[in-house]
């Protein structure tokens, strides 16, 4: 179970592989990727297995786009397969969500969605904070960063989630309570990790978020964390001393 993320000026996708498959002794069944090619394009591509299984499966489709998420599975609510695999997605197709933890009130959250007309297509907890951000949004059209912050303030358990949508398509939003992330802080690009492995051999410079933390990420005009209570909050960068050869 393992998160990457990553916005700036690279491509996103051999980042997220490699990031993937860093993370892969913290175990999982299996494994996905959400790129933003431009506003019209999110590509989302997931696969039960290994990260080897789903560059395979990937093979020559679109893999451009300079944001992106990617995750690894330890099912904890669904069995493992290729649709409880994240990213999961809004029905619109517009918004890509990746988790990791458990969303402990998720049955009642979904009961409530569904009476609402949401459709649900997994069996994961992890889906009601799409369909709740994605709600959020339509009804009072507020950023997605409000959005977020509206809907975890509504859910009980643990999470390290990390989001991005064609319609802001400039931003990541990740936030924290429970399960770990770091955000790596590169020359006009962020890396997002559930911990330092998959960073350490771009930059140095670390903030951990703490929980109940939501980061706003931009490539161009930096980022900025706030808490759920919306309140801002002074980002501690650390320099990691972690070396890539003690990996
Ligand atoms: N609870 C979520 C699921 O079952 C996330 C599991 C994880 O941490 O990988 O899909």
């Amino acid at each position: 179970c393992g998160i990457v993320g990553y916005i700036g000026n690279k491509r996103a996708y051999p980042v997220l592989i490699k990031g993937l498959s860093r993370l892969e002794y913290r175990g999982y069944d299996s494994a996905g990727v959400a790129l933003l090619a431009d506003s019209e394009h999110l590509n989302i591509y997931k696969r039960k297995g290994k990260v080897q299984d789903l560059v395979d499966f990937i093979g020559e489709n679109n893999t451009q786009g300079n944001i992106g998420i990617g995750h690894t599975r330890w099912a904890t609510h669904g069995e493992p397969n290729d649709v409880n695999a994240h990213p999961h997605f809004s029905s619109d197709g517009n918004i890509a969500l990746v988790h990791n933890g458990i969303i402990e009130n998720y049955a009642i959250l979904k009961k409530e969605l569904i009476n609402r007309g949401h459709i649900f297509k997994s069996e994961t907890d992890t889906e009601v904070l799409i369909h709740l951000i994605e709600e959020i949004q339509h009804n009072t059209h507020t950023s997605l960063e409000e959005a977020v912050r509206l809907a975890l303030n509504e859910v009980v358990g643990a999470y390290a989630i990390v989001i991005l949508s064609k319609n802001e398509p400039d931003k990541l939003i990740a936030a924290k309570k429970s399960s770990p992330l770091v955000i790596g802080l590169g020359e006009n690009e962020y890396y997002i990790a559930s911990d330092a492995t998959p960073i350490v051999e771009y930059t140095k410079n670390v903030v951990y978020l703490e929980d109940e933390q939501i980061a706003i990420i931009n490539k161009d005009h930096g980022f900025r964390i706030i808490n759920i209570a919306n309140k801002e909050v002074n980002p501690y960068v650390q320099e990691l001393e972690m070396q890539l050869e003690a990996l």
